[in-house]
């Protein structure tokens, strides 16, 4: 340890040849400072980074990882899928049960099997604009739906992170087709729809999580779909980031949408790259080849991805569900115990079991105010959880995630090191 440390030297070594050093944003701890850890091996709640360092991991893969890392019945399912080969550009039996175990758990009738969240988000606008034969699409601030050119306005964490208003490269003609909304504000989409626009689909995340976690409003999906399917558009309800987290037939099982499109990625891929669109099938049916919708993928539906992903379902009953539950309770009170005993304003939000703590006196219910946090006191308190053994989300934008693997040893470290870094958030002196 007294050498440079592993992680530094790997660092220099990303930044020389990869741009900022990442292959995604946020992971470059530009919102916090200092260098981000690479990370080398994960067991059960456990991260270890390459200077063998341990932490108690609260992304858990940005939300896959419900059972934790490297879960036995995961690992075994992708090592054997492997030992079949790797891709085979034909249909496959694993993406057939995939597909049916995503139908048992939701309400949507045909499901497409696509790589990324983007993807899944991207291919959903585009069959909404397909069924509908109009341009325009809603989308909130503050809820990021992946990095597709027309979303990419008002996105919340990632671009938060880094203050950028919107994405150069994103054309104004991308751009204009997309009318950006507050969250939770149903006043302004019936407006939006009773100007006359030729809108296609209103997108809104189930639960928004990438502003931090901001709920719903009671009724306010509701009212999403009851305007959308007043003026003949489609509701897309991007549950990516909800989705086999929050409950066993996601965001949707704990709060019924009568949405026409859903999203999904993150748990449904156990960890490796997979991630889907579906609904109804009058609407899915449009898609090629069975319909004129186009949409395609090479490693789409993956063997080892629907390995993954159909192993992590399958352990995902409802015990899975009530200890993501009891653990988010835990973990999220005692955060807050905390920063309350070190006199530091703050909310806790949750949804489901995704939940973040806003550094804040006001109350959070938009992307506006969301943005009244004091960064300062988050970046202050991340760092004194990571020397004290915790990994949060180097964002003050962005939810925590637990696992069933989170035992007593994990709480153990969890709630040593937030009384210090409760007082280091403290004294940063914006607080109290
Ligand atoms: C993560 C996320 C996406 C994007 O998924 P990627 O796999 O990163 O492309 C889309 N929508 C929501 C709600 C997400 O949380």
């Amino acid at each position: 340890m007294s050498d440079t440390p592993r992680s530094d030297a790997l660092f220099d070594r990303a930044r020389a040849i990869v741009p900022g050093g990442v292959n995604s944003p946020v992971r470059a701890f530009r919102a916090v400072g200092g260098t981000p850890r690479f990370m080398v091996r994960g067991d059960g709640p456990w991260l270890f980074d390459a200077d063998d360092r341990r932490y108690v991991d609260l992304v858990c893969s940005w939300g896959p990882l419900i059972h934790g890392h490297a879960h036995p019945e995961v690992v075994a399912a992708v090592q054997a899928a492997a030992a079949r080969g790797t891709s085979f550009g034909t249909p496959t039996p694993g993406e057939v049960e995939l597909a049916e175990e995503i139908v048992r758990r939701t309400q949507i009738e045909q499901v497409r099997l696509v790589n990324s969240g983007t993807e899944a988000t991207m291919s959903a606008i585009r069959l909404a604009r397909g069924f509908t034969g109009r341009a325009k699409v809603v989308k909130f601030a503050g809820c990021y739906h992946g990095h597709v050119d027309a979303l990419l306005a008002a996105a919340g964490s990632g671009v938060a992170t880094l203050g950028l208003p919107d994405s150069p490269g994103v054309t104004g003609a991308a751009a204009s087709e997309t009318i950006v909304l507050p969250y939770n504000d149903v006043a302004a989409v019936e407006a939006a729809f009773a100007g006359g626009e030729q809108i296609a689909a209103v997108i809104t995340e189930a639960a928004a999580g990438n502003m931090g976690v901001v709920p719903p409003r009671d009724g306010f999906n509701k009212a999403l779909a009851e305007i959308a399917h007043r003026y003949g558009a489609l509701l897309i309800v991007d549950e990516v980031m909800t989705g086999f987290r929050v409950a066993r037939g996601g965001w949707a099982e704990l709060e019924p949408i009568d949405a026409d499109l859903y999203t999904f990625g993150k748990v449904m891929g156990g960890g490796l790259p997979a991630a889907a669109f579906g609904g109804r099938t009058e609407i899915m049916s449009r898609l090629a080849p069975a319909g004129p919708v186009y949409q395609a993928g090479t490693l789409s539906g993956n063997p080892l991805a629907c390995a993954a992903g159909l192993a992590s379902l399958r352990l995902a009953g409802a015990e899975t569900y009530r200890r993501l539950d009891e653990t988010a309770a835990v973990v999220g009170g005692l955060a807050s115990e905390a920063l309350g005993k070190a006199g530091v304003p703050h909310q806790l939000a949750y949804a489901g079991n995704m939940f973040s703590i806003f550094f804040t006196g006001d109350s959070v219910f938009d992307y506006d105010s969301a943005r009244t946090q004091d960064v300062a006191a988050f970046k202050a308190f991340f760092h004194a959880m990571l020397d004290g053994g915790v990994y949060l989300p180097p964002s003050a934008f962005e939810a925590w995630f637990v696992s069933t693997a989170i035992g007593d040893d994990a709480l153990e470290v969890i709630s040593t090191a937030l009384p210090v870094a409760a007082a280091a958030a403290a004294a940063t002196g914006s607080g109290a």
